[in-house]
Parts: C-alpha cells; sequence; structure tokens
C-alpha cells in the first residue's frame, strides 16, 4: 500500500475537462450484519449474512456519486494495515479518486459494526473511531481547488474545516462567479441533530435553524419517510416526499445516498425542486436493495 505523502498531486479533470465533487470526512470498514429481526440484548442468534463494506458518510456519498457518474474524490485519514487494503482496493473499484487520502502514521481505521434488520429495514450502527488525527486544513493546502466544482465537508473537526472553508471563500473571492467552488457541510441536517434541538419536523427545523446560516445558503433537511424539506437562498421553501421501495431492506446509508444525489444535481444547475426530488428518489431506491449497486 502506498501510504508516503511526497508526490501527491490531484489527477487531472475528468472527461471532456469535467470538474469533479470532492468529499471530505470519514471512511471506515463497515462490518454489516444482515438479522432477520433485530436480537433482543444478550441473545445468541444466527444471521442471515455478513459483508465487509467501505462505509462512512464522506466516502458512502463518493460512491453513490460515482454510480451517478459524476467524477469524484474523497479526502480523510486512513492508516496502513488491513482495513485499509480493502477499503483502498474498494475506492479504486468504484473509480474514487483518493489522491488526498491524509496516511497517519498511527491510529487505527475507524470501523463501524452494523446490525440490519431485515424485517424492518433499520440500522443499528456501533461506531469505534478514537484515535485516527483527522485530516487538517494544512493537508487541504495541497488540494488545486480549480479541479473542483463543489467540495462537500462531513462535519468533523470544526476548527481544521472552517480555515478549509476559509481558503475556498478566498479562492472563490479572485474568479468570476462561472469559476466560483460550491460547497456544502454535513448531512445537511440530520433528523438526529435536528430532533436534537427540539423540532419535530422538518420545516420546524428549517424554520428554526435559518437565522444561524450565512445569507445566501441553502438548508436541507431529510426527515427519513417523510422525505426532505429546504429553504432557498431567497427563503423559498420546498419539500419532496419520500419514495418507499416497495419492501424496505436496508437504511444503512440513506442520508449519505441523499446528499450525494442532491448534491449531483444542483452541482448540474438543476433546481432545488428537482434536486430535492432527485434525491428522495435515489435514497429510496437505495432503501429497497442492500448496499449500493443498483441504486442507478
Ligand atoms: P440517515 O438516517 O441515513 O441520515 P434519513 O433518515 O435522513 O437518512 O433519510 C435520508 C433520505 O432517505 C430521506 O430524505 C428519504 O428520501 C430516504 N429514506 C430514508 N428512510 C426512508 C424510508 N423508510 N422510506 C423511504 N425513504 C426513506
Amino acid at each position: 500500500m502506498a501510504a508516503g505523502a511526497a508526490g501527491r498531486r490531484d489527477p487531472e479533470p475528468g472527461p471532456a475537462g469535467e470538474k469533479r465533487i470532492l468529499c471530505v470526512g470519514l471512511v471506515c470498514l463497515d462490518i454489516i450484519s444482515v438479522v432477520e429481526a433485530y436480537p433482543a440484548e444478550d441473545s445468541d442468534t444466527r444471521c442471515v449474512s455478513q459483508r465487509w463494506q467501505r462505509g462512512g458518510n464522506a466516502s458512502n456519498s463518493c460512491t453513490v456519486l460515482a454510480l451517478l457518474g459524476a467524477p469524484c474524490a474523497f479526502m480523510g485519514s486512513l492508516a496502513p494495515g488491513l482495513a485499509a487494503d480493502f477499503i483502498a482496493a474498494d475506492f479504486q473499484r468504484r473509480g474514487v479518486d483518493v489522491s488526498h487520502v491524509a496516511w497517519q502514521p498511527r491510529g487505527d481505521v475507524p470501523c463501524a459494526c452494523c446490525v440490519v434488520s431485515a424485517a424492518s429495514g433499520s440500522r443499528t450502527i456501533v461506531l469505534y473511531d478514537t484515535n485516527l488525527p483527522e485530516v487538517t486544513a494544512r493537508d487541504f493546502e495541497r488540494v488545486d481547488l480549480s479541479q473542483y466544482k463543489w467540495i462537500h465537508w462531513e462535519a468533523r473537526n470544526a476548527a481544521e474545516q472552517a480555515a478549509m472553508m476559509r481558503r475556498v471563500e478566498r479562492h472563490n473571492r479572485a474568479r468570476p462567479p462561472a469559476e466560483w467552488v460550491r460547497t456544502s457541510v454535513e448531512v445537511f441536517i440530520s433528523k438526529d441533530v435536528a430532533q436534537h434541538f427540539g423540532y419535530r419536523s422538518a420545516p420546524e427545523a428549517l424554520q428554526g435553524l435559518r437565522s444561524r446560516v450565512q445569507p445566501g445558503a441553502t438548508l436541507i433537511c431529510a426527515w427519513a419517510e417523510a422525505g426532505a424539506d429546504a429553504v432557498g437562498p431567497g427563503g423559498e421553501l420546498v419539500h419532496s416526499d419520500a419514495f418507499p421501495p416497495e419492501t424496505l431492506v436496508d437504511t444503512l446509508g440513506a442520508g449519505d445516498t441523499f446528499n450525494a444525489a442532491v448534491i449531483f444535481a444542483l452541482s448540474a444547475g438543476r433546481s432545488l425542486q428537482d434536486a430535492l426530488t432527485f434525491g428522495c428518489q435515489i435514497a429510496g431506491r437505495k432503501c429497497g436493495i442492500q448496499g449500493f449497486d443498483g441504486i442507478v
């Protein structure tokens, strides 16, 4: 496994000079057990199937972007070893560029044990993510921003990520709007975060959080089977219903799929309404299958 920091450089843009989408955040190993029904504590049961899958929010979104046909790159930390070998091979299989992976000399690759219930489609996750250093603003200095049309951050180490975003802002200020790199942060607002703030629905969360974001920003809130809502730069409210699959099979990564599909559509110039509807369609399809193969 190549683990050197030297000689890292951005690849050429995608086919026909198409600019890339970069997702910054976590990659981990997901060990997924599919069970008939969620087990009781301290019970001893067999699962229906088991698989290893490359996981992590930003990493999953890259998988979906690649499946949608968008040239994309992942930036996050890895430490050399068996888990990283598996992960790197999977990124390669999907055609996701990894030249900005920060190879750390110490720490463990995060690992999530996930139980997916075939009865309900629910996913229960236990993540071990303790000692691998995060990518820094200094790592991000090496990214040639002119190769990217969109950079998405899965919110993690806030101070470093804020410095990365300031770099993109400076880059944009020095260029005409047609060359701006558009940015988005985390899971837009996940249902979990919204509920933590006491909001009971997506529109309620959007109204409550709007005053906290920069003017001109778009706020998007996905809400599982209720679909997703958004408030655009001019204050316009947009909604899409969910597109539930015939059978709910696996909701692990539904939010990451939604994010990727929304970014894909917005970065192609589609309207906020179109992007939200597309996000829910692709995320709904994902909920009807195991993993990501078959979402397009
Ligand atoms: P996560 O919990 O992974 O962050 P969310 O629950 O926010 O994901 O869902 C993201 C999107 O996935 C929703 O906007 C919706 O379109 C789709 N989705 C999730 N769960 C369901 C479900 N049970 N039925 C249909 N669509 C769903």
